[in-house]
């Protein structure tokens, strides 16, 4: 037992020797799942890496993974520094460095049934043996909701420098990021600001705007939580296609209004990573 404790005090102490090359963390956080984390976490990480940013994603959804295929990157396999027995990320198209447990499983139909301890185990290891080197920008997805995988994340990287929470607009999404508000708020870690995804869609054919899941329920949360409200990405249809052809959408469609939107999002992000390094 004692063994194993100082066994966890030393990872504890090579994370904070990993994280201290890297300039700036954020965490995407959401209440709900399929409201877009990882769609927002892969299109910000190519946004700021074409902005000549050395950027990296740790995918800490240990039971749906899904960083690899957005980067068209699923199959490629995890490094290791010999003389360190560190892991080495592979690096996506635009030098964005990932790691996840999709490249871990070895069949689509693998499932990973961990219990918490197992699942707080596998984020120590990621963060105390993964090579990333000197980054500007690490974006950590999250699972959605307070479980587990969440917990570990934001305790175990002492100096986050904020959440960016992702919901959908309607009230049942409302309703589970402002838990997951609470738990960033009793967890001192910043909140940067929420963005509302999925907001309305805009006909192709017609150009008429329908409000499939509402509208403004972002808004709402940033006023009724106090929180900076950092943008509203409309439902594109390009956005699920491009991400499952393995194309981040920002880099595939630059110019439509929701990648606009995400330029607009990077934007904001900078300027409160620049005001926390004053
Ligand atoms: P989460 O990480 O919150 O579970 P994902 O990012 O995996 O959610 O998104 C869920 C699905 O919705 C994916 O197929 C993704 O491509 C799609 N999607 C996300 N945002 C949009 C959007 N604004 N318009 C269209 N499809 C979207």
């Amino acid at each position: 037992m004692m063994e194993r404790r100082s066994e966890i005090e030393k990872q504890k102490e090579r994370i904070k020797a990993r994280m201290s090359k890297i300039k700036h963390k954020l965490v995407i956080l959401s209440g709900k799942g399929g409201v877009g984390k990882s769609t927002v976490t892969a299109n910000l990480s190519v946004t700021f890496a074409l902005r000549g940013q050395k950027v990296g994603i740790l995918d800490a959804d240990i039971h749906g993974p899904s960083i690899p295929k957005i980067f068209g990157i699923r199959g490629r396999k995890l490094g290791r520094n010999d003389e360190s027995s560190g892991i080495i990320p592979p690096a996506g198209e635009f030098g964005v460095k990932v790691v996840s447990m999709d490249f871990l499983l070895k069949g689509d139909e693998i499932p990973v049934i961990w219990r918490g301890p197992m699942k707080a185990s596998a984020i120590r290891q990621f963060l105390s043996d993964i090579e990333w080197g000197e980054l500007d920008l690490l974006l950590v997805d999250l699972p959605p909701g307070t479980g587990d995988e969440s917990l570990s994340v934001m305790q175990l990287i002492r100096d986050i420098d904020g959440v960016l929470m992702i919901t959908a607009p309607s009230q049942i999404s409302q309703l589970v990021v402002k838990r997951a508000v609470g738990f960033t708020r009793k967890l001192k870690v910043p909140l940067v600001g929420v963005i509302e995804n999925m907001s309305g869609f805009v006909c192709p054919r017609c150009g008429e705007k329908s409000d499939i899941l509402g509208s403004g329920g972002g808004q709402k949360i940033s006023e009724q939580l106090d929180i900076p409200f950092l943008g509203k990405i409309q439902i594109d249809q390009r956005i699920s296609k491009d991400s499952d052809d393995g194309v981040p959408f920002v880099f595939g469609h630059s110019e439509t209004p929701a990648a606009k939107v995400f330029v607009q999002v990077a934007d904001k992000v900078e300027k409160y990573l620049e005001r926390r390094e004053r």
